[in-house]
């Protein structure tokens, strides 16, 4: 049977989850899971999340690192691996980039990052909360700037993997247009960037109820020679390792052969299809 992996997990600290990192590991240990990445939203500035609902509030991140490093030492059946998801912000890249070296140099610090575009101008597009926004805007124009934003994350050397790739589709808008062109820059960019892609199982969950990516841009992302990892983006336990066989068999038909369980920056292990 191929091994299972998730490498999208959060946990209660981000504030929209439920469940304590010894919770998901012991349910990825229940789910005969080899290896997780436990990958909890990056505090995000003030004015981006004034609530505190979108991430782990900063005076959080040094007990949830703490927390993963003790799970990994505490659960020896599963490979935990300690990782973070980071929003792309293009006025602050300088400030992520200084805050992911200094975390990475950290002993306890994360050994993957995750880039997410979860915000187009301060709208968090994906947010339930301000999904009503979605009517006032142009879908086609969103969809463009999605990409744009993505593909300037890919190429920005900060991230590690590339998080659900396609995550503007998630509440069932579509553009009018052949979004080939839009998936060709997609993979362009991320083989550039020399970042993997993550195969998420959270699409099924949502209203657009299919992986990000979906088949069109996973084909794109193997053609062009693109690494691939999977994730279910768990935000409760009972999702730990949701969906995985859907995810590989996505991942065989767009003609991957294997995936990539990232365990370091710039370092993974091969896990057969
Ligand atoms: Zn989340
Ligand atoms: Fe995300
Ligand atoms: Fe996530
Ligand atoms: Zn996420």
């Amino acid at each position: 049977m191929t091994e299972l992996i998730d490498a999208h997990i959060h946990t209660e600290r981000c504030g929209h989850a439920t469940g304590t990192v010894d919770e998901y590991v012991a349910a990825a240990e229940a789910q005969c899971l080899s290896a997780i990445i436990i990958t909890d939203h990056l505090p995000l500035p003030l004015e981006l999340d004034p609530d505190r609902h979108l991430a782990m509030p900063d005076d959080q991140l040094d007990a949830y690192l703490a927390e993963v490093e003790d799970a990994r030492e505490e659960h020896p059946t599963v490979g935990v691996v300690t990782g973070l998801e980071a929003d792309y912000l293009p006025d602050r890249i300088d400030q992520t980039r200084a805050t992911l070296r200094e975390l990475r140099r950290r002993a306890d610090g994360p050994r993957v990052v995750l880039g997410s575009v979860h915000f187009l101008d301060g709208w968090a597009f994906d947010d339930p909360a301000v999904l009503a926004e979605w009517d006032s805007r142009d879908v086609d124009q969103v969809w463009r700037d999605y990409f744009a934003r993505w593909c300037d994350a890919a190429r920005s050397g900060l991230f590690d993997v590339m998080a659900h790739p396609d995550l503007v589709k998630k509440f069932g808008h579509r553009p009018s247009f052949d979004a080939r062109e839009l998936y060709q820059e997609a993979a362009k960019a991320a083989s550039d960037g020399n970042v993997l892609i993550e195969v998420s199982t959270a699409g099924l969950r949502k209203p657009v109820g299919e992986l990000y990516p979906g088949p069109d841009l996973l084909r794109e992302f193997c053609a062009a020679g693109v690494e691939a990892t999977v994730g279910s983006d768990a935000h409760s336990p009972s999702e730990v390792g949701f969906g995985l066989e859907i995810a590989y068999t996505a991942l065989r038909e767009a003609g991957y052969r294997y995936i990539l369980l990232p365990v370091a920056r710039r370092e993974q292990r091969m896990i057969p299809l």
